[in-house]
């Protein structure tokens, strides 16, 4: 089992997946897999992954064999298992548990080389609302704190296997980051009495130089302080903390934005491998005043160095101004 470790100064968890077995020399770069035959993801090879924990598919489809259009498995290598007790300890200074939790991969398509641009706009809407009820299944578990959902896209984003596919990890903490966001939105919130996200939607939209696309319901902008070049976040415009309160009809309209911006994206930086993440609010703090669940796209450009690593600033060489402006042109 891994075992979540907690930094004793500035707070910050890790976690020690030492089962993984990594040796000295696994970590050079990992090729991505073809399509077929060694793809466990690839339809007909279901028996490759653990067993399935949610898929849609054609009516009357056995459990993980062909048929489905998404599929959601535990990870085959997870860095925190659901089985287990989290057994809090100290270790004299030092703080650390047993790595519960949960890893999951959500297929998305049975298509392997069918990125988001190029997917139906059902397909990515089943995506969404996949990890809707993922979220709702596992925020049952009292033991979970923070549910993270993400996409690595692209050898150099962190993926080691090609077929479209994002991941899950629940955690029995809220991670640092996030607690940095909600507690910096709940300050705003404070001295404002308003939602400060709400107020940067209301901005970016009477501005309209930082906006990359809109619809009824969402909003794509590269935000003022954007870290890297051609960093996106997609807001819903109606104040919403949870991620897993959408409506049907709203996953119509983030598909279909989440589409647009990705398919630009390729457009204007020639397909680049890139991470998204969902920002959502902690499982334990439901239906808040002062957070608002958002998407961040970061492609991957540049790479993070020592003085970023150091310092915590970035440099990023594209302004966000001209990023949107690219992007917005880009058809
Ligand atoms: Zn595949
Ligand atoms: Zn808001």
């Amino acid at each position: 089992m891994s075992e979540l470790r907690r930094d004793p100064i500035i707070g910050r968890w890790v976690i020690i997946s030492a089962e993984r077995g990594k040796r000295p020399s696994d970590f050079a770069r990992e090729a991505e897999t073809p399509p077929g035959k060694g793809c466990p993801f690839c339809p007909g090879n279901e028996k490759l992954t653990p067993p399935e924990i949610l898929a849609y598919g054609e009516p009357g489809r056995t459990r993980d064999s062909k048929g489905w259009w998404l599929r959601v498995i535990p990870n085959k290598y997870p860095a925190l298992a659901v089985e287990g007790s989290l057994s809090r300890q100290g270790e004299g200074m030092y703080d650390k548990m047993n790595g519960i939790g949960a890893h999951e991969v959500i297929i998305e398509t049975p298509d392997h080389s069918c990125e988001i641009p190029d997917m139906s706009d059902k397909q990515v809407e089943d995506v969404l609302w996949a990890y809707r009820d993922r979220i709702m299944d596992l925020k049952r578990d009292i033991r979970l704190e923070y549910i993270l959902i993400f996409k690595n896209r692209g050898a150099a984003a962190g993926a080691s296997l090609s077929h479209p596919h994002s991941q899950l990890i629940a955690t029995p903490v809220v991670p640092k980051r996030v607690r940095e966001e909600v507690n910096g939105a709940k300050n705003y919130y404070e001295y404002k009495e308003r939602c400060g996200y709400c107020d940067i939607i209301k901005q970016e939209l009477s501005t309209g130089q930082r906006v990359v696309a809109e619809n009824e319901n969402f909003i794509a902008v590269c935000p003022f302080a954007s870290r890297f070049p051609f960093e996106v976040w997609v807001l819903p415009k109606a104040h919403e903390s949870d991620f897993e309160d959408i409506q049907k009809y709203e996953t119509v309209n983030l598909a279909s934005l989440l589409k647009n911006v990705t398919g630009k994206m390729n457009r204007v930086l020639d397909t680049p491998p890139y991470n998204y993440l969902i920002h959502n609010s902690p499982l334990k703090e439901p239906r808040l005043p002062h957070y608002h669940w958002h998407i961040e796209i970061m492609p991957k450009l540049t790479r993070i160095a020592g003085f970023e690593w150091g310092s915590g600033f970035y440099i990023n060489p594209v302004s966000p101004e001209e990023a949107a402006q690219f992007l917005r042109e880009a058809d």
